[in-house]
């Protein structure tokens, strides 16, 4: 399950409420292992569901009943072939996505009342927009639910000034659902797909903890009869990224992670503010005193502001001022501009100090 800050999670599986009971028990002992760990390199911090609840074969078809409004169908489409690859890259499922016939994965978009929400006490109906995304069943029952409120966009997650709300990355947010529909619980470590705060954390790709969570519940094999031909031709060397892919066992790959994935960049000159959540961090844009007022134009992550947002952020010329929060965090710039001509331009990267980051 993923959330948009602010709000508990709690498993939304099939096992019944003393298992549930169990389960919380068992994250609890999880995030203290990792606590424990960080300072002595035990890498493990993923979690399996404790019943061992998986999947019996390992070709997985999933079928798609409703689509956002946001997203065309094909768009969508691509989406979930996208999420479902970051899976099947690192381990031995494959997907297939079907159209008339049933499916294992049943995938859907649904407002508030859908299926059996409410009535059963470990399937919470949605909530509108914001608060939960999604939520996702283990195997054998394996469906995944959207919420049809939120506004689904393929491309990073970030709000949006214009609209004023969250845009959510469907290939993100499909990609940790379906670690839980594959068996796979919540991870304590940041930089994996399945931190249950993956949606503030930015991760959009399977780190090297789920990797080692999918293949402690699926094993890693072969792919390809052809594994050992093409080993011994030398292609484990020569072709290590395809072949870390399909023959990772007969290469010996299978305890390396996947390629790190390179974050992008912050653009040049940008001044990084680390800050205190609720604190009020205010900038101005050019440095010296234009003797006729130029115009402004302010951006956060590359979106015009176009108005103050009440409680979150006020905008009054060359000076912006925001309060620390989750939603505020991003790079801020301004340009200067006169008659088309840029006179400057200032960045400003806000993040939360680390411990007053929210980890739900
Ligand atoms: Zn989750
Ligand atoms: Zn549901």
């Amino acid at each position: 399950m993923l959330l948009r800050v602010g709000a508990l999670w709690w498993p939304a599986d099939e096992v019944p409420m003393m298992t549930l009971a169990l389960l919380q028990v068992f994250g609890a002992a999880a995030s203290a292992n990792a606590s424990a760990s960080a300072s002595h390199h035990v890498n493990k911090r993923y979690a399996i569901n404790p019943l061992g609840h998986k999947w019996t074969h390992t070709n997985i078809t999933y079928r798609l009943e409703s689509f956002p409004d946001t997203l065309s169908a094909d768009a969508t489409r691509e989406a979930f072939r996208l999420a479902f690859s970051k899976w099947s890259d690192v381990s031995p499922l494959g997907f297939t996505e079907v159209r008339r016939r049933q499916a294992d994965i049943t995938i859907g978009f649904y407002a508030w009342n859908h299926s059996d929400c409410g009535s059963s006490p470990l399937h919470p109906c949605f909530d509108g927009v914001n608060g939960e995304l999604a939520h996702a069943f283990l195997p054998p029952r394996g469906d995944i639910h959207f919420d049809k409120h939120e506004f689904w966009i393929v491309g990073r997650s970030r709000f949006s000034w214009r609209r004023g709300v969250w845009l959510n990355d469907l290939v993100q947010v499909a990609a940790h659902e379906i670690g839980h529909a594959l068996g796979l619980w919540h991870s304590a470590d940041p930089r994996a797909l399945m931190h249950p705060n993956a949606t503030g954390t930015g991760q959009r790709d399977v780190g090297r903890d789920d990797v080692r969570a999918i293949r402690a519940l699926y094993g890693c094999a072969d792919k390809k009869r052809a594994c050992q031909r093409w080993a011994a031709a030398g292609l484990c060397e020569r072709r290590k990224r395809l072949m870390k892919k399909t023959c990772p066992r007969r290469c010996r790959l299978c305890s390396e992670p996947p390629e790190a994935v390179a974050t992008p960049p912050p653009p040049a000159n940008v001044k990084v503010k680390v800050v205190p959540r609720g604190k009020v961090v205010g900038f101005r844009c050019g440095t010296k005193n234009p003797p006729s007022p130029p115009k402004v134009s302010w951006y956060k992550d590359g979106e015009r502001i176009a108005a103050s947002v009440p409680g979150h952020i006020a905008l009054k010329g060359r000076d912006l001022r925001i309060v620390a929060n989750e939603f505020n965090e991003g790079v801020y710039t301004c340009r200067l501009h006169r008659r088309g001509r840029a006179l400057a331009a200032n960045s400003w990267s806000v993040r939360l100090r680390n411990a007053d980051r929210r980890h739900s």
